[in-house]
């Protein structure tokens, strides 16, 4: 019975992809759902005393690496496709054929920068944690132009070893306005060939730490994510912010429970699909195949999409910023 029931699945999916144009002119617009992994370690994972990933976010631990090829096979069996957004360091380990994989399975690969750096740092030791232990290796360089370099040396990376230019740009953290006020950045960015950035992450609320949230916590992070679509600085650039709860917010800042995460991303989804708003999950493989080793987030994502036959697709960012164009 499950097997008829998949394949039904799948075979609703595939016509929903080829027809989400055609929908859109006479329906309101399917929701657009967007599953993203930051490709980086992340402190307090796989150990609460873990910090040392701080200097090395961009090497990858196994684990990691085969939690996102997994979660890619299962998004691409829901019909759609992950986008991933890669560290530079990570190329300069000896074996990328994992990233590889993904790209040749149609997923997509965009740019964090090279060491994981803080976009909106007043001065050089923001940056991040390794120039503060190694300054020498920004070589007398300014905050702007070492943040440039940066990112700049991360296209090269994905360049040279996987052959592709970068899938758009995410910023490392995500800031509540996102770019605004900051017509340097978005220019520094359109220059160094990005249409699209994701670079906000809207405040919401989290409730008390350790405690199942309230319904009024996840109201607010419907909210939330609501007020944060796809839109244009006056640069040009477009931003396409990322929607909360992210599972750093859930399982770092409020130690929640696996099953209050896939409650609140759930109750968040219900509230995007029925709107045909832009939905733009954010998550890391380090910290989820610690906290949801069994892949109940991304199942429950591909399964609500699937769910709602052509009022929702599955997509990479670069769709949203077709929309939003
Ligand atoms: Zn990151």
């Amino acid at each position: 019975m499950m097997i008829h029931r998949r394949d039904f699945l799948k075979a609703s999916v595939g016509a929903i992809a080829s027809s989400t144009l055609a929908v859109a002119s006479e329906s309101p617009s399917p929701a657009l759902i967007a599953i993203t992994l930051d490709l980086e370690m992340a402190r307090n994972f796989p150990r609460w005393e873990e910090t040392g990933w701080d200097y090395e976010k961009g090497n990858l631990n196994q684990e990691s690496k085969d939690y996102t090829l997994e979660a890619a096979r299962r998004v691409k069996q829901a019909g759609g496709r992950l986008h991933t957004f890669a560290v530079g360091q990570t190329f300069e380990q000896e074996n990328v054929d994992w990233m590889k994989q993904l790209i040749h399975e149609g997923h997509a690969i965009g740019n964090h920068t090279y060491d994981h750096v803080y976009l909106l740092a007043k001065d050089l030791p923001d940056l991040q944690y390794r120039f503060q232990r190694a300054p020498w290796l920004l070589e007398g360089r300014d905050v702007a132009s070492a943040l440039r370099e940066n990112i700049r040396r991360c296209t090269q990376a994905m360049e040279t070893r996987l052959g592709i230019k970068p899938a758009g740009f995410r910023t490392p953290g995500g800031f509540a306005q996102g770019l605004t006020g900051r017509e340097d950045l978005q220019r520094m960015l359109l220059d160094l060939g990005f249409t699209w950035a994701s670079c906000q992450y809207p405040a919401h609320p989290i409730g008390e730490p350790m405690k199942r949230p309230a319904s009024a916590t996840i109201d607010g992070i419907i909210e939330a994510q609501k007020g944060a679509q796809p839109r244009r600085y006056p640069t040009g650039l477009l931003e396409i912010p990322m929607s909360p709860i992210s599972d750093i917010g859930a399982f770092r800042n409020g130690r929640w429970e696996l099953s209050w995460f896939l409650e609140a991303i759930g109750a968040v989804l219900d509230h995007c699909i029925a709107g045909g708003q832009c939905f733009d999950f954010l998550a890391h493989p380090s910290c989820l195949y610690v906290v949801d080793p069994k892949f109940q987030a991304i199942d429950l994502i591909c399964r609500k999409v699937v769910n709602a036959g052509p009022k929702a697709a599955i997509v990479t960012l670069d769709r949203f910023a077709e929309r939003a164009r």
